[in-house]
């Protein structure tokens, strides 16, 4: 089996232990095997990035746009390849591996341009014979730690703007889906970066991310994952007086009203609902609906439900490949025995699927006549079940998204413009969609949400400037 050392100090080192990576579409199918850096060597990658960091700092945009637009077109040019190992390390569909790797293309290009436009501001000054000018500067060493359910877009969309405005980079993907990430390293341990611009440490997020957290001389730490581990890193950063961003997790809502287009806003849920295996945190899992609409609605999404076909992520057929593993599946699972327990009416799916290669397939789940105090209306599953949640009229639906711990993003599917704009103003949400899914964004813009699902600045687009930068005024008499 082959063997995928770490990224340190410009160099491949291996580690004496290593975490073999399987194919959740069929375990038979090993990876690889990916060296599990040890502390020292989580060190020296910090200590190689504080080194590169003053040297990094002071590239030109040119520098650092010719480094992210090579990566980013390498990473378009192999978006087939690319795409067909993402989908089979991390379990979702080819269509959608390869989309996630065209958008991590494109979000290097994205940035490799905002290098070039990075720009200050110049005011003169209350005093006469003084200007003032207000720059922005890189932050120093940043660590960036990732989940596996976007294995190549969260790494892109950290490390493309942590370079591009000069931080040198330390970077832990999940242990779960390494081989992606891995590929993405490789690509940019050839694009020009000074030894030391750029780390990557691999390994168990309890030992290596936790050690990585804890050295000193790290200026930021960007995390998406989980609230637990999020808030965990964000009191450690608090002590230390480190700037922290955190993306978190979500429990969508997504409201239909009376007057929805009925297959459309079917089509919506069932995208946001299930695709990907529902593991994404802007996954639609909260479907609250109108009474006069509701009975409608949950007939053809049943209906619907039926012809979505689970399987191997690499079978173009396929709709809804398996979860990650086999500790995601008890975990869905065991939200799929509660809500039973909970009195919510078991309408659709809920069980684990034997198919003809072993993996972790799951039937899409729908509980229906369920209210928003269950636990499976407050508490992230990750994975493909939804549920319906009926309402009187929309101002009850309003009410029922916003009654939240999350604020990811948060969907409305109407025809009546009035509640459209209603929604978008008073939904407690980073994102909010009108007559779209609630996942499914942009590259170009902010991205990012309220309340238990993220902290500090937005990541994305333009705004991503803010958590990689910080600001210097400088006044000069002349
Ligand atoms: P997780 O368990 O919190 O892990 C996230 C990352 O943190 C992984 O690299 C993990 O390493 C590492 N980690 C674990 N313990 C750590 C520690 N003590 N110190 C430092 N790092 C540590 O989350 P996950 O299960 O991978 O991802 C699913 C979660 O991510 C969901 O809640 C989902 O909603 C959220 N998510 C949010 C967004 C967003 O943008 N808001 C996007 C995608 C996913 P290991 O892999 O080795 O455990």
């Amino acid at each position: 089996m082959k063997r995928y050392p770490n990224y340190i100090n410009g160099e491949w080192v291996d580690s004496p232990q290593a975490l073999v990576n399987l194919n959740p579409s069929d375990t038979r199918d090993q990876i690889g095997e990916f060296a599990e850096a040890t502390p020292e060597q989580v060190t020296l990658a910090v200590q190689a990035a504080l080194k590169a960091a003053p040297e990094w700092a002071q590239s030109t945009p040119q520098e650092r746009f010719n480094v992210l637009d090579a990566a980013g077109s390498e990473i378009l040019a192999r978006k087939e390849e690319l795409g067909r190992l993402l989908s089979r390390e991390e379990g979702k569909t080819l269509a959608e591996g390869m989309g996630e790797v065209a958008r991590a293309g494109q979000i290097f290009k994205f940035f490799a341009g905002e290098a070039l436009r990075l720009a200050g501001e110049h005011l003169d000054s209350v005093r006469p014979g003084v200007e003032v000018d207000i720059r922005r500067e890189p932050l120093g060493v940043v660590a960036l730690i990732t989940p596996w359910n976007f294995p190549i877009a969260i790494p892109a969309w950290k490390i493309a703007p942590a370079l591009a405005f000069g931080n040198a980079v330390v970077f832990k993907p999940a242990e779960q889906a390494p081989a992606s990430a891995w590929m993405l390293a490789e690509i940019l341990s050839r694009c020009g970066l000074p030894a030391g611009a750029f780390n990557m440490v691999m390994g168990r997020g309890s030992r290596v991310g936790q050690t990585l957290v804890e050295q000193k001389g790290i200026s930021g730490i960007s995390f998406t994952g989980s609230f637990q581990i999020g808030r965990r890193i964000a009191r450690m950063c608090a002590e230390r007086l480190v700037r922290v961003q955190l993306e978190m997790g979500g429990k969508n809502p997504l409201v239909v009203l009376d007057d929805a287009p009925l297959e459309q806003a079917v089509e919506i849920a069932v995208n946001g609902a299930f695709f990907s295996a529902g593991e994404r945190c802007t996954a639609s899992s909260r479907i609250i609906v109108t009474r006069g609409i509701y009975q409608r609605f949950k007939q053809a999404l049943i209906e619907r439900m039926k012809k979505l076909r689970v399987g191997d992520a690499l079978d173009p057929e396929t709709d809804i490949g398996p979860v990650i593993d086999e500790a995601q599946m008890n975990k869905v699972l065991h939200y799929i025995e509660l809500g039973r327990q909970e009195g919510a009416t078991l309408a659709a799916g809920g069980k684990r699927l034997e198919l003809d290669k072993p993996g972790y397939y799951l039937e899409p789940t729908l509980f229906t006549e369920t209210h928003n105090g269950m636990r499976i209306n407050r508490e992230e599953i990750f994975g493909p079940v939804a549920t319906l949640i009926p309402v009187e009229d929309y101002q009850e639906a309003l009410n029922v998204a916003n009654d939240t711990e999350y604020g990811l993003s948060a969907g409305i599917c109407t025809a009546f413009l009035e509640a459209a704009h209603h929604f978008r103003r008073h939904v407690r949400a980073g994102l909010a969609m009108v007559n779209l899914p609630t996942a499914g964004v942009d590259y170009h813009v902010p991205f990012g949400g309220t309340k238990g699902s993220s902290f500090g600045t937005r990541e994305q687009g333009r705004y991503a400037v803010e958590f990689y930068t910080t600001v210097k005024t400088c006044y000069t008499r002349w």
